[in-house]
C-alpha cells in the first residue's frame, strides 16, 4: 500500500472541491494541498452538467432576503435558515469572483448587465447563466485555475473509507483505491473536505454524472455520522425519455424551458398543469414532478410511457436561438424540441439530504468538512433550481477558507491501522467469493425500487416492501463474487463498490422517507398527504450504528423568520 502525507485533502473536484482547493491555497499558498477525484479533474462531477445556471441576486430590483424567502419558501420551511442565508448573501461574492478573478463569461444584456433567467420556484428572474451550458464554462475556469497552481492530484482515485485517528476522535486520512493499477493508498491528511456531491444514481431514471454513485454519503455512514434530510431526493420533472437504447434517457433538458413558458403535455397531447397548480408549469419541482406522476400512473402516456414538452407556441426560431444545446440534445435523440413534441420523464436529480453541517463547514467529526451536494440542511424539503451550483460554489469557497485557518492547531493523526486493513479486506472480498454473474439484475432491482416505491409518491405499505428488497440486495452483494483479479480499472469491481454504496445510501433515504410520516415537499406519502403544522416543523436525523439505522426528528430552529412570516416587508 502506497502512503503519503498532505494538510487538506479534498475529496471531489466539482464546484466544491475546486472551490476549496483555490480558497485554501489563497489563504495559506504554502500549504500542501491535495485533491482527489474517481474521474479526471475538471472532467467529471456534476457541476460541470449545470445546464440552466446560478441563482443570485445582483439585479437592482432584486435582494438577498427575497432569494432568501424563496429557498426557504421553496424548501418548505425545512431549511436550516443560516446556512440558507450564508447561501444567497455569499452567492453574490462568488459571482463576482468567478467572473472577475476566474475569468467566466456569462451572458449579458445588451446594456452590459448580467442577463438573469427565469427559473421555477422564484419570485425574480435571478439565474445567471451562460447559454444553457453554464457549468462548462464554471468547471474549465475553475480547473485551469487549480492547473496552475500548487495544488496535488489524484485523479481516478476512489475514495473508500474516511479512517479515524487511533483514539477515534479526529479524521486521521482517507483510504483510496488508484483505478489505475488497483493499488490501495492511504493518504493522511490534517483536514478532510467531503466533496463527493451525492447523487441519486439509484433511480430507474436519474441525471448526475455516471462517476456519482453517493460514496461520500456511504462513507459518511460508515464513520458514524448523521446525515439530515435524507428522504428528501428531488426529481427533475423534464428527462430525456428515448428508449432503453441510450444513455440519454433520464438526462435533463433543464428548467429554464419551463420557465421560458413551456407547456407540459400528456398521452393525450392536452396541458395538464393548470388541474394541480396555480403556476402550472412554473411550479416548482416536487409539485410538477407529482403532477406528473400523477398522469403517468393514470396510464396517460406517450409511447415510452411519460409525457410530452412543448415550446413550439414560443416560436421555433426563439427556442432554437434561446435554447441551442437542448434543441441539439433532443435532435440527437430524433426530437424536435423548437416545432414538435419531445417525451420526457421525471429523473432523480438531486439529493437534499447529506450530511449535518455547521456554517464552517466543519462537522461533528474534527478535521472532516463537507461542502456542496454531501452536505444537507441548505435546500430543507426542496431545492430550487439554480441553488444547487451556488450551493456548492459557496460553501467550497468557505470550506477552503475554514479549513487553511484551522490547520494553524491541526497536527497529522496517527490513524487507526485495523481499520485501513477492515476497509481493504472490505474491498477485496468478492475477490474470495466464488464468481457470480448477476451484478445487472441486482442494478435494475434496485433502479425499479427506488423509482416505485421510494420514488415520487410513497406509503407506508411500498416502503416496506422497499426496506425489505434493499436488505435483499445487500444480502446479494455481499454474497457476489468478481472473476477478474487484474486489479487495473477492474470495472466489475468498481461496479460492485458503486452498488454497495448506493444501496447503503438507498436504506437511508427508504428508513427517512417511512420515519416522515408527512408530506413536504418531495418527499410525498399518500397515507399522509398533509404536511402539517409549519411551527412544529421537524427535519429527519439519521445515523447507521453497528449495522442499525438511528433516526431522530429534530425540530428546525426559526432563527430568522417564523412561518407564515417574512423578511421583505423590512427591506425598501
Ligand atoms: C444534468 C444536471 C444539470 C444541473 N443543472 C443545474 C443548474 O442549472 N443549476 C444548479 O444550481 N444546479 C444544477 N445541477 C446540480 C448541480 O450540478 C450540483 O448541485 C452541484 O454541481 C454539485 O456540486 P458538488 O461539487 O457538490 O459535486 P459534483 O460537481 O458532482 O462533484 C463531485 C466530485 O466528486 C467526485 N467523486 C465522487 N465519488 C468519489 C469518490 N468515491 N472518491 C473521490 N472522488 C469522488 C466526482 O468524480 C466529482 O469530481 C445540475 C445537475 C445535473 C446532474
Amino acid at each position: 500500500m502506497q502512503r503519503r502525507d498532505t494538510d487538506i485533502l479534498i475529496l471531489g473536484s466539482g464546484g466544491a472541491g475546486l472551490f476549496a482547493a483555490l480558497h485554501a491555497h489563497k489563504a495559506a499558498p504554502e500549504l500542501s494541498i491535495t485533491v482527489a477525484v474517481k474521474g479526471l479533474l475538471g472532467k467529471c462531477g456534476c457541476t460541470r452538467m449545470v445546464q440552466g445556471g446560478y441563482n443570485v441576486a445582483l439585479a437592482k430590483e432584486d435582494s438577498v432576503e427575497r432569494h432568501f424567502m424563496d429557498t426557504i419558501e421553496g424548501g418548505k420551511w425545512l431549511p436550516d435558515q443560516d446556512l440558507a442565508w450564508q447561501l444567497v448573501t455569499l452567492a453574490v461574492e462568488r459571482i463576482h469572483e468567478l467572473e472577475n478573478e476566474l475569468g467566466c463569461f456569462f451572458d449579458r444584456n445588451p446594456d452590459g448587465t448580467v442577463h438573469q433567467k427565469a427559473f421555477a420556484g422564484q419570485s425574480f428572474d435571478r439565474t445567471v447563466h451562460k447559454g444553457d451550458l453554464t457549468g462548462i464554462e464554471i468547471i474549465n475556469r475553475l480547473a485551469e485555475q487549480v492547473w496552475a497552481r500548487r495544488i496535488d492530484r489524484l485523479e481516478e482515485h476512489r475514495a473508500v473509507e474516511l479512517v479515524k485517528s487511533r483514539d477515534g476522535s479526529a479524521i486521521a486520512g482517507v483510504l483510496f483505491v488508484d483505478m489505475r493499477s488497483g493499488e490501495y493508498v492511504f493518504v493522511r491528511a490534517k483536514a478532510v473536505l467531503l466533496a463527493t456531491g451525492g447523487g441519486p444514481t439509484m433511480y430507474k431514471y436519474h441525471t448526475p454524472s455516471g462517476d456519482k454513485s453517493c460514496d461520500g454519503l456511504a462513507m459518511a455512514l460508515h464513520a458514524g455520522l448523521a446525515l439530515r434530510d435524507m428522504e428528501m431526493v428531488q426529481f427533475h420533472p423534464t428527462g430525456l425519455l428515448a428508449g432503453t437504447h441510450t444513455r440519454m434517457t433520464g438526462t435533463v433538458l433543464e428548467e429554464g424551458l419551463r420557465g421560458a413558458g413551456g407547456y407540459l403535455l400528456n398521452g393525450a397531447k392536452e396541458r395538464f398543469m393548470l388541474r394541480y397548480d396555480r403556476q402550472a408549469e412554473r411550479a416548482t419541482r416536487d409539485v410538477v414532478s407529482r403532477a406528473m406522476y400523477s398522469e403517468i400512473l393514470k396510464k396517460n402516456t406517450s409511447p415510452h410511457g411519460g409525457l410530452y414538452i412543448s415550446m413550439a407556441h414560443l416560436g421555433p426560431e426563439r427556442v432554437a436561438r434561446e435554447f441551442k444545446g437542448m434543441v441539439e440534445r433532443c435532435a440527437d435523440c430524433g426530437f424536435d424540441l423548437a416545432a414538435g413534441l419531445v417525451e420526457v420523464v421525471p429523473t432523480a436529480h438531486y439529493m437534499m439530504g447529506g450530511v449535518e453541517f455547521r456554517g464552517d463547514c466543519s462537522t461533528e467529526l474534527a478535521g472532516l468538512f463537507v461542502a456542496g451536494e454531501d452536505s444537507g440542511g441548505v435546500h430543507g424539503a426542496n431545492r430550487l433550481g439554480g441553488n444547487g451550483v451556488a450551493n456548492s460554489t459557496v460553501f467550497g469557497a468557505v470550506a477552503g477558507d475554514v479549513m487553511a485557518q484551522w490547520l494553524g492547531r491541526a497536527q497529522l493523526a496517527l490513524p487507526d491501522e485495523d481499520a485501513i486493513q477492515a476497509a481493504v479486506a472490505a474491498c477485496e472480498a468478492p475477490f474470495h467469493r466464488k464468481v457470480s454473474a448477476g451484478l445487472e439484475e441486482i442494478r435494475e432491482r434496485l433502479y425499479d425500487t427506488m423509482w416505485e416505491k421510494v420514488g415520487i409518491i410513497r406509503d407506508s405499505r411500498g416502503l416496506g416492501q422497499a426496506q425489505s428488497e434493499l436488505a435483499a440486495l445487500e444480502t446479494a452483494l455481499d454474497e457476489h463474487g468478481v472473476g477478474d483479479h487484474n486489479r487495473a480499472f477492474n470495472l466489475s469491481w468498481h461496479d460492485w463498490m458503486n452498488l454497495k454504496s448506493l444501496v447503503t445510501v438507498s436504506r437511508a433515504i427508504a428508513e427517512a422517507a417511512a420515519a416522515r410520516r408527512d408530506s413536504r415537499g418531495a418527499h410525498f406519502r399518500a397515507d399522509f398527504p398533509e404536511s402539517g403544522p409549519l411551527e412544529s416543523s421537524a427535519f429527519t436525523s439519521l445515523r447507521l450504528h453497528r449495522g442499525v439505522f438511528q433516526i431522530d426528528m429534530k425540530p428546525v430552529a426559526f432563527t430568522r423568520v417564523q412561518p407564515g412570516g417574512t423578511l421583505l416587508r423590512n427591506v425598501a
